[in-house]
């Protein structure tokens, strides 16, 4: 008896012999049969793991207009003295329960808690503000006040994901604390404004800004709300019925069709504010004036956390359906007292940066300014330097190293390349580039050093330019004014 034995029946039944040891039968031909079922076995027990529902890949023309939303606000905050802070993404749960409210919307029903391995109950945080306002506690930063902070980044709620509603989201945040006087609220609304216009979205977006009076005459406001909403108890959604026990403000901004009437027949807050309530506001109202801010009065605007006192506002679009505020905040005086800490005055905002990115025209392009095309091997370890000597000069360059030239040139022209830099064996000798300038067609050899002089200038007139056409647009923007008298 030979090992492998009995020779090779192919599609018939074969013996495999091992050693002394006979071995089971089975058939070649069911094995063939069988084997793309085993594949697809194979293929269904590797699962490519989905992402988190609700949670995004942002990439492409998304990013562009994340990041540009980032940068401008960055820039913005600075031009306001604001100072950059970067926060942990989880707190102890109680940061946000005790701040936001239990009753609220996000703390009930939005929150992603979970007990970590030591057994502390943490949550992602679903905002900054309760955040910033337990760093300022926890880190004495009293001595800083008054204290003008920025962040931005990741936040989580647990929400039903759609356009513009996420799980992960991503916000923008401004906070002053420690300043009680109104100038505080209109810095803060300037700011907000300015960015606006700086992304070019101000445009359909209004700020609609509301009071929510001090504490009294808030509790007076409140008692007279439960008294009108008691009286249409019976009319109310299920919701709004729930919210009558917990937090009836919340009902003014019932979102239901049948609670619309009885919300909008709700007393305003006015009657019920106290003198410095009305003082308070009116210097918010005044200084937007004064600063150019142009603002609408929404009586019925409350926000959905707790935490609110005096000044409420948000910027709102209609062009994004439904989840229409882009940036929204107000004064929260009462916060960081219940986080245990002293009576602190402050004030904070917070936008939405995926929101922001939709309402952007045009992803804001990120032209490429040198396109590097080395012709051989040689010259592609050329191109490495000079590409780090280009980019060490501050020019954005990228090496098109494979492909057919031609190819590699189109390529160049459709990033929007400003110059082409042609490395082949002739200029390896020479020591020198050809320099295209791909606007004009203009060829030229050049040095590296002379590249970036040539550069400097090509930007200068690309500036140059831009600077004409907005020239151009003011004076037909003048022109139509003159037109219009
Ligand atoms: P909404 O009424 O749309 O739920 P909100 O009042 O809960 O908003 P805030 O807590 O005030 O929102 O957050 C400030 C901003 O953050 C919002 O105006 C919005 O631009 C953005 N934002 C809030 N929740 C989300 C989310 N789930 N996905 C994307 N952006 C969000
Ligand atoms: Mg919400």
């Amino acid at each position: 008896m030979t090992l492998f034995g009995g020779g090779v029946q192919r599609a018939g039944k074969k013996t495999f012999y091992f050693g002394d040891r006979n071995y089971p039968t089975f058939s070649f031909a069911q094995h063939r049969l069988k084997r793309p079922q085993d594949k697809r076995d194979m293929m269904a027990k590797i699962q490519t793991p989905q992402a988190v529902r609700g949670t995004q890949d942002i990439f492409g023309e998304d990013q562009e207009r994340f990041q540009h939303v980032v940068e401008t606000f960055e820039r913005v905050r600075r031009l306001y003295g604001f100072k950059g802070v970067q926060m942990p993404v989880f707190e102890p749960t109680a940061v946000f329960a005790r701040s936001l409210g239990e009753t609220t919307d996000v703390v009930s029903k939005e929150m992603y808690s979970f007990e970590d391995r030591g057994g502390d109950s943490l949550t992602l945080r679903p905002e900054f503000t309760a955040g910033i306002s337990r760093a300022y506690l926890t880190n004495g930063w009293q001595q800083h006040v008054p204290l003008k902070l920025s962040t931005h980044g990741p936040l989580f709620r647990y929400e039903r994901p759609q356009k513009g509603r996420y799980r992960q989201f991503h916000q923008l945040d401004a906070e002053i604390i420690g300043v009680s006087e109104a100038a505080a609220d209109v810095e803060l609304l300037c700011f907000a404004d300015q960015l606006l216009k700086e992304l070019g979205i101000s445009d359909g977006v209004t700020l609609q800004l509301n009071t929510l009076g001090d504490a009294e005459s808030r509790d007076a406001w409140r008692d007279a709300l439960v008294e009108h909403f008691q009286a249409h108890r019976a009319d109310l959604s299920k919701d709004s019925q729930d919210r009558l026990e917990r937090n009836p403000l919340r009902i003014l901004d019932s979102k239901e069709r049948q609670d619309r009437p009885i919300a909008d027949s709700a007393p305003d807050i006015d009657a019920y504010l106290s003198t410095e309530a009305k003082e308070f506001f009116a210097q918010v109202t005044e200084g937007l004036d004064a600063c150019g801010v142009s603002w609408t009065r929404n009586s019925r605007l409350v926000r959905g956390l707790d935490y609110y006192r005096h000044t409420a506002f948000e910027f709102v679009t209609d062009r994004l359906g439904a989840q229409g505020t882009v940036l929204a905040g107000g004064r929260y005086d009462g916060l960081i007292e219940s986080l245990g800490g002293p009576v602190t005055p402050a004030v904070g905002w917070a936008a939405g940066i995926e929101r922001l990115g939709m309402l952007l025209a045009d992803a804001p392009a990120v032209p490429l300014e040198l396109a590097i095309l080395p012709m051989g091997d040689t010259a592609s370890v050329k191109a490495l330097s000079v590409a780090s000597e280009l980019r060490g000069s501050q020019f954005s360059a990228e090496i098109f190293g494979s492909g057919k030239f031609k190819k590699r040139m189109a390529r160049a022209n459709q990033v929007g390349a400003l110059a082409a830099i042609i490395i082949g064996e002739d200029e390896m000798a020479s020591g020198k580039v050809q320099f295209k300038n791909l606007a004009t067609g203009e060829q030229t050899e050049l040095d590296v050093t002379a590249v970036i002089e040539k550069m400097w200038d090509l930007r200068f007139s690309e500036d140059l330019d831009s600077f004409d056409a907005d020239l151009t647009d003011l004076e037909q923007d003048v022109a139509q004014l003159g037109e219009g008298d």
